[in-house]
């Protein structure tokens, strides 16, 4: 079993102030995979004052001295996806197809890169303002609070922009799939990226997630998970002002109109199920226009019939099991309360995949008929599950889509493009994919409403790590 109890903090492996022992579980097989340590207040407190103190070196750093640190972390990081990839099949399940071609994708290293090398961290306010300039500065030493569901993604996606910005971080991965951070962490110390500037102390919410939150010492919490943690943080950070960036959860619709191309259907299943729906992004309510509503549910029911469960460490195409018993079990109340609440079982349903005894595997599950003030409609499930309703016109399928807490990623599929264009802007979401397109690189990820309320990726995802000074005088006298 792996062992691995220490934190990473200015710059060294550390024994936590006080043995607090957690066991990773194996989510194909409930088998411990690992023991890591979670975090005391004092640990959170050495990892905080060791970025406030690398903070200044790093700040003033040349942009590209930091960026030139960045492409070494990235040689590593290549160097070791493999490993990666294995590591987060073990810790959350993630089919190893999936976890290589997916999970442990650079491309958030890389965007980060390219942004920053793009970007201008001080320049002329303009015309109108002379001897004016404005300074793009880092607002200082930032708490990480980061998911399992894709875990070296969420991660990445904070550290490189935060490392570019010029900003010190305490990061606190998620404890039920830590492994893969600890990773990055080895790569960021083989590097040489400066001591104290990344930081990891492994944690619960309650412990060091809260602590992070609440420090007098973090000037900045960027958060990704469920929105009733983001309400926690919000409000455990309210006390000392900092600014918190939130990537919360979703239950994006999928509206599929009579017109659209022929795979809509199938393409939107297998995206629900992807990842066993444990995506924020997942399209998990299929709004299908009435006259191709009933051919719609039979291809999903042939799409979730089709789509094998197996161990994650198994090749080949299929879904994993959820991350944890706890998931598996809000699950399963949920799939219940659909069958409770009137909803048509079309596939799956409760219990676990014939042949699978152990393990938290979910029956990739199809609901029809249902109505928009079900559980299934309203709560993110974050299991393979996926709602198909009936709508009858545009405005049916616009007030049933935008019905809901969240607003991360709503999809259309339609060959209609001014019809498409007048979705993209009255779908209340912070992104809309149309037609199978997926969000190109250095496109801003995030949401609005309860989803949460910054953006990552590209130049907004680097400028969330950034203070913005405005200074006069500047021009030689
Ligand atoms: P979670 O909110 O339970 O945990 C996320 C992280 O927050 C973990 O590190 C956890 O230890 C920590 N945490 C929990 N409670 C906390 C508290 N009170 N204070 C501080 N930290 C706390 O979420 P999860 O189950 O790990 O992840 C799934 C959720 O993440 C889903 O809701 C999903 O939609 C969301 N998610 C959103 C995005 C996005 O970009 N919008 C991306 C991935 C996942």
């Amino acid at each position: 079993m792996i062992e691995k109890r220490d934190f990473y903090i200015d710059g060294a492996w550390t024994a936590p102030a006080q043995a607090n022992d957690y066991t990773v579980i194996d989510p194909s097989t409930e088998e411990p995979a690992a023991v890591i340590s979670l975090g005391s207040q004092a640990d959170t407190d050495a990892a905080v004052a060791a970025a406030n103190r690398a903070f200044p070196g790093w700040a003033a750093t040349p942009p590209a001295e930091r960026i030139a640190l960045m492409e070494k972390v990235l040689d590593l990081y290549t160097a070791r996806q493999d490993e990666m990839a294995e590591m987060i099949s073990l810790e959350m399940g993630a089919p190893a197809t999936l976890s290589r071609n997916s999970q442990v994708d650079e491309g958030n290293i890389t965007d980060a890169i390219a942004t920053a090398k793009a970007f201008q961290f001080e320049h002329p306010l303009g015309d109108h303002a002379p001897g004016a300039i404005i300074l793009h500065e880092p607002i200082g030493t930032v708490g990480m609070i980061t998911p399992w569901n894709w875990p070296i993604s969420q991660v990445t996606l904070k550290v490189f922009p935060a490392l570019a910005a010029g900003c010190t971080m305490v990061l606190k991965p998620s404890e039920y799939a830590p492994l893969d951070a600890m990773m990055l962490a080895e790569m960021i110390d083989a590097a040489g990226v400066p001591k104290g500037v990344f930081n990891l102390v492994n944690g619960d919410g309650e412990g060091v997630g809260t602590q992070l939150s609440k420090h007098p010492g973090i000037d900045m919490i960027s958060f990704t998970g469920s929105t009733r943690a983001g309400i926690a943080i919000s409000k455990a950070a309210a006390d000392t002002l900092k600014r918190v960036s939130l990537e919360l959860g979703g239950k994006g619709a999928n509206i599929v109109f009579a017109d659209a191309d022929e795979k809509a259907v199938i393409r939107g299943a297998r995206h629900c199920f992807n990842n066993s729906g444990q995506s924020c992004n997942a399209p998990t309510r299929m709004l299908v226009e009435r006259p191709r509503y009933e051919a719609a549910v039979e291809q999903a029911r042939e799409v979730a019939e089709a789509t094998k469960v197996a161990p994650a460490n198994e090749e080949g195409r299929h879904i994993g099991p959820l991350v944890s018993e706890r998931q598996f079990n809000r699950v399963q109340d949920l799939i219940q309360k659909g069958i409770d609440e009137g909803a048509r079982l079309v596939a799956g349903g409760v219990g676990r995949p014939d042949g699978l005894n152990r393990g938290f595997y979910v029956r990739p599950t199809v609901f029809a008929d249902v109505t928009n003030d079900m559980s299934v409609m309203q709560q993110e499930i974050f299991g393979p599950v996926l709602s198909i309703m009936p709508f009858d016109s545009e405005d049916e399928a616009l007030e049933i889509a935008n019905d809901t807490p969240y607003g991360l990623t709503n999809y259309v599929q339609s060959g209609d493009t001014d019809r498409r264009r007048r979705f993209a802007r009255e779908l209340r979401s912070g992104m809309v994919e149309m037609n199978g397109q997926s969000r190109g690189a250095g496109a801003p990820f995030g949401g609005v409403k309860q989803s949460g309320n910054g953006r990552e990726g590209g130049v907004w995802g680097l400028e969330e790590y950034l203070e913005v000074k405005s200074v006069s005088g500047w021009a030689a006298e």
